[in-house]
């Protein structure tokens, strides 16, 4: 059951809780969207209906920001630790490694991407980086031809929110092989660093 805090939904689940269901969504050809939620984006989503239902509508909404975990604790809620958009990728990364589906990285700037990749390959043995694509790509006819032909199963998109989310809503239909869309905000620069 998931918690409700003005009207946005949040998932109690752990990291090992939503790799579990993604694991078990994928094997059904289902598609799954991952988005950190945070009290900015709540209060956003109270002046913004897009917002709320691009939060509402995704399959996992994590408790990102200790915000939530406060609100929680006073609403006696279901959410009992945080799960960060970083660390939900990392452990997104360890599964596709471990399972060898290919992902793709969209997002950030050209240099940062490219040492995130890097890096992510140093990090995680035998992970198979299908393409990345900087998040100042132009035309995206061409970049959805492009993931679609690397075979990724799994896309982490930096383009800053809501931009990440909007993204992935539109184009989430002509990518039928990606199961697993996750909007990563700013974590392509941490895994660069
Ligand atoms: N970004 C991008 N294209 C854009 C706008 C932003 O690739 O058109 C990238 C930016 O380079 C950064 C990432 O989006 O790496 C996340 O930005 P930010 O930290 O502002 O997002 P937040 O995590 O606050 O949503």
């Amino acid at each position: 059951m998931k918690d409700t805090y003005l009207g946005v939904h949040v998932s109690p689940l752990t990291y090992e809780g939503i790799v579990t269901e993604i694991k078990a969504r994928m094997k059904h050809g289902e598609q799954s969207t991952v988005i950190a939620v945070n009290p900015e984006k709540v209060m956003t989503a109270q002046k913004d209906p897009t917002v709320k239902e691009l939060i509402n509508n995704s399959t996992f909404q994590i408790a990102d920001g200790i915000g939530i975990l406060l609100a929680s604790k006073l609403k006696k809620g279901n959410i009992k630790s945080r799960v960060t958009g970083v660390d939900m990728m990392a452990r997104l990364l360890k599964f596709a490694a471990a399972e060898n589906h290919p992902i793709y990285m969209y997002g950030a700037k050209k240099e940062v991407i490219e040492r995130a990749a890097v890096n992510i390959q140093r990090d995680n043995q035998g992970i198979i980086i299908a393409g990345t694509t900087d998040g100042y790509e132009q035309d995206e006819n061409a970049l959805i031809k492009r993931i679609n032909d690397s075979g990724a199963k799994l896309i982490f998109v930096a383009l800053g929110s809501p931009k990440q989310e909007l993204w992935i809503k539109r184009n989430m239909d002509k990518l039928p092989n990606v199961l697993v869309f996750q909007g990563v905000g700013g974590s392509f620069d941490v895994f660069s660093g």
